[in-house]
């Protein structure tokens, strides 16, 4: 059961004004996408009961994409912030740390840091309390230099999360007195072990992303270079390196698929959002031109703006007398209940795996509340447990929204607006080797944090123009395939 979002779990879209005496709003295109936070939801009816923020449309007139811009709310986080998080410390007291920690504590981090999966790490004597400069550009990572790259305070900096490396800094961070801008909660960062998994548990920065990447960001390297690094998407006319699977990669296509150019590869990914509403239609069109691709495989999962494919958004919004969407109203039961058996050119994933030339390939939909869309949750433990059906072992994670820090940054709004449980089960438990998502279209690109390559594959610009070409990766067959 989902647990609805801060003001309700569905916010309307509504168009400037445009709002029938009923309760019924009209108005918004699908494509006035302008969606800063506004005011208290007026609604009436069922649609009071469940709205939270909406989408502002930029009033283009129903049929177009729909629902009506929303009256918004501020995205109230989930969950209270704790006051350190509330008032952040200062940059300079983050990072010039305090004194050393006692030698027990040095030694012991020292040896625990010698990582997981047999990686070196970058310390050699600095405990979190370490003045190191930061100004080393090199090195590598050995575990003898004590040298970090990338500037880095390296006693923040590391390659792997390991609950070793953790409990080992939580200890050495106790006595250094940065007052309490490293606490223990902060460093464990909700990790811990039952039955040998690790349990990641909800962030204490969940429902502030953007605070959450300068916060790990300052105290912990976490998005630095050299380990987390832009990445130059292979040319589509290289050659695949023998023994490799190459993957395309696709997102938020939004049924304008016709100008987009497709490369070589074997297996095609598409993150979601490949129509504006889910419309039966729509979903057909798509599936024609997956059927006239010739890769070996097509996997594909759905967004926000596959409506029909959220049965419990459908639920509430038939409750609703679609009040959010209205067009969507003009479809019958029987047209959205089987919209996935539409599909027929590709293996759709919805919180399931596959196999795939010995690739195992998991696919999930879920994305943070905004303004009431499909496959919304919100922000905290009710993302978190979707991403705790992830299972450990996966090689290609497909999610449609991006992880907090890579290729999640809204220009628009100064904001980094990425899963901040996501980054932290990519990174500190399942650990794919390539992540696939979307739906941030300003964020199309190609990242790599040592372990696991980002994707953020979205075909559209924010204006809904789709002309970012495909991204091709190249990964090594497993052997047993
Ligand atoms: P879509 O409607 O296709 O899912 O998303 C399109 C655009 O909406 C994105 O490129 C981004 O500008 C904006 N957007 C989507 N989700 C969020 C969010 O959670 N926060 C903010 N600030 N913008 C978002
Ligand atoms: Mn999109
Ligand atoms: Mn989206």
């Amino acid at each position: 059961m989902r647990t609805p979002g801060p003001g309700g779990r569905r916010g309307p879209r509504r168009g400037r004004g445009a709002r029938d005496p009923g309760g019924r709003a009209r108005g918004a295109g699908a494509r006035g996408r302008d969606r800063a936070p506004a005011g208290p939801v007026r609604a009436g009816g069922a649609a009071r009961r469940r709205a939270g923020p909406g989408r502002r449309g930029a009033g283009r007139g129903r049929g177009r994409g729909e629902p009506p811009a929303p009256r918004r709310r501020s995205l109230a986080p989930t969950r209270s912030l704790g006051r350190a998080a509330q008032r952040p410390p200062p940059l300079r007291a983050a990072l010039a740390g305090a004194g050393p920690p006692p030698p027990s504590a040095r030694a012991a981090a020292r040896g625990r840091r010698r990582g997981a999966r047999g990686q070196s790490v970058c310390r050699s004597g600095g405990g979190p309390g370490s003045s190191g400069s930061g100004g080393g550009s090199g090195g590598g990572g050995g575990s003898s230099g004590g040298r970090c790259p990338g500037g880095l305070r390296r006693s923040m900096w590391r390659p792997r999360w390991d609950p070793g490396i953790l409990k080992a800094e939580a200890l050495a961070l106790l006595p250094c007195g940065l007052g309490m801008a490293f606490s223990q909660s902060h460093v464990m960062a909700a990790r811990r072990h039952q039955h040998g998994r690790l349990i990641i548990e909800v962030d204490e920065y969940s429902s502030n992303p953007t605070q959450a990447f300068t916060f790990y960001n300052i105290n912990q390297g976490r998005f630095q270079p050299p380990h987390v690094q832009m990445v130059d998407p292979v040319p589509h006319d290289a050659p695949k390196p023998p023994g490799y699977t190459r993957f395309v990669c696709v997102s938020d296509t939004h049924s304008r698929t016709d100008p987009i150019q497709m490369p070589y590869g074997d297996v095609l990914i598409h993150a979601g959002d490949f129509t504006e509403l889910g419309l039966p239609s729509e979903v057909k069109k798509f599936n024609e031109w997956l059927g006239s691709l010739p890769y070996e495989y097509k996997i594909v999962i759905a967004g926000n703006h596959e409506l029909t494919f959220d049965q419990e958004f459908m639920a509430d919004l038939i409750k609703q007398d679609f009040y959010y969407f209205p067009s969507v109203s003009k479809l019958k039961p029987e047209n959205y209940e089987n919209v996935q058996s539409l599909l027929t050119n590709c293996i759709y994933l919805q919180d399931s795996e596959v196999t795939v030339r010995g690739f195992r390939i998991y696919g999930s939909p879920w994305q943070p509340w905004f303004y009431g869309w499909g496959f919304n949750l919100p922000r905290g433990q009710a993302l978190l447990e979707k991403w705790n059906l992830i299972p450990e072992g996966v090689d290609i994670l497909i999610t449609h929204g991006p992880p907090l820090g890579f290729l999640d940054w809204v220009p628009k709004k100064m904001q980094r607006v990425g899963c901040v449980e996501l980054l932290n089960t990519v990174q500190r438990r399942v650990q794919p080797r390539l992540h696939v998502f979307g739906h941030i279209h300003e964020g199309y690109g190609v990242m790599a944090d040592g372990t696991t390559t980002y994707v953020n594959a979205s075909v559209c610009t924010v204006n809904y123009q789709p002309v970012n070409p495909p991204i091709v990766i190249d990964l090594p067959t497993p052997r047993n395939s």
